[in-house]
């Protein structure tokens, strides 16, 4: 599995809540966080993705960078 079908599977599975970078890298487990920063990134800018502020459904963090599955 491709760390993109990773990510897109742990957006599947918090949907429609939003997850942030650092969380998405604990679940994905990716050692390099940039890495995973521009897969989400990639994520985001495909049809049925957004990417914005908000707040985490996994830490309930608020004002990070969030992704999520529309
Ligand atoms: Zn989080």
């Amino acid at each position: 599995m491709t760390v993109l079908e990773r990510v897109e599977q742990v957006l599947a599975s918090v949907r429609p809540s939003a997850i942030c970078d650092d969380c998405m890298v604990h679940k994905v487990k990716v050692a390099r966080r940039q890495h995973t920063n521009k897969k989400s990134r990639t994520l985001a800018e495909r049809p049925g993705y957004s990417r914005a502020v908000g707040t985490c459904a996994s830490c309930h963090s608020t004002n990070k960078l969030v992704v999520w599955k529309k």
